[in-house]
């Protein structure tokens, strides 16, 4: 296999073989971040329309074999920790950021979820890696309020952790427009403030146009408005656009957003005491 296989943009999990658990450099990690893809049926509760899952369902996870997982767990952090894997295949100096929940649908869906943090804290202790590395869960915050998603995540107080909370917008049309579902203001609520309770929260924002058409001045102010509650709660916010074409078959025409465009959008969000990254 060649050097330097994994890179920002080659993010295909299929390069080395395995059910659930995937490498890859992240932008966003700053580095190499081993994913645990939970749903291998590629089913998500929600269905964005820039979504770049294949073949997306929606649904739940199929049942996880947990054994399989913690085999495949061990032998890639054996090969990221006890072997030549960063030096052999991506650049120099890339680092081993994080383990994270980065599936193709939504891993709290799981009902085994609070059995794989289990397996994760084991491995995590087993390899000394707890403040070496961060434990992200990647989610759209469906299940947060959950009191088995809420007692999983409690198991994980201790360690280094993260959870990416995902919020495109909070006007009830934008949702359905772009992430298909049907979400109230008071359910985003209760699920971002049971995320914050859990762990360091960052929200992450794509924003794309939309049928040529740039977020709205009402959309963004709205997001802004719902985010002032928290902005002395929230870690940060991370603002990106379409990175590779949605998976999703839609009558809508989906643009990315300029690096520039973006970066007039995070100008406005920076009125929040939250800091804004943007990744474009
Ligand atoms: S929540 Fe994530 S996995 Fe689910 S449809 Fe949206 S982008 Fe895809």
């Amino acid at each position: 296999m060649p050097i330097d296989i994994l890179t920002i943009t080659n993010h295909d999990r299929n390069i080395f073989q395995g059910k659930y658990i995937y490498p890859v450099v992240s932008r966003r990690a700053g580095g190499l971040s081993l994913g645990i893809n939970l749903n291998t049926n590629n089913a998500c509760n929600w269905q964005c329309i820039y979504c770049e899952v294949p073949n997306l369902v929606r649904g739940k996870p199929e049942t996880i074999n947990l054994k399989e997982l913690e085999s495949e767990l061990d032998y890639w952090l054996d090969q990221i920790i006890n072997k030549s894997f960063l030096s052999q295949y991506t650049k120099s100096k890339t680092e081993f950021k994080d383990i994270a929940f980065s599936g193709n649908g939504e891993p709290t869906a799981s009902k085994q979820f609070k059995d794989v943090i289990c397996i994760l804290i084991k491995k995590i202790n087993e390899y000394k890696l707890d403040k070496k590395i961060i434990i992200r869960l990647i989610t759209n915050g469906s299940y947060m309020a959950n009191p088995v998603i809420q007692e999983s995540l409690s198991l994980i107080r201790n360690f280094n952790r993260e959870i990416w909370f995902k919020i495109d917008g909070v006007k009830e049309h934008d949702i359905q427009t772009v992430n298909q579902v049907n979400l109230s203001l008071v359910t985003i609520k209760k699920n971002l403030e049971a995320a914050l309770n859990n762990g360091p929260t960052v929200i992450q924002t794509c924003f794309f146009k939309l049928n040529e058409q740039l977020p709205s001045l009402e959309s963004l102010g709205a997001y802004i408005n719902f985010l002032k509650l928290y902005e002395n709660k929230v870690k940060g916010i991370h603002l990106y656009s379409l990175a590779r074409l949605s998976e999703q078959p839609s009558q809508n025409k989906l643009t990315r957003l300029t690096k520039f465009e973006l970066e007039v959008i995070a100008s406005k969000i920076k009125i929040l005491n939250i800091p804004v990254q943007i990744f474009s």
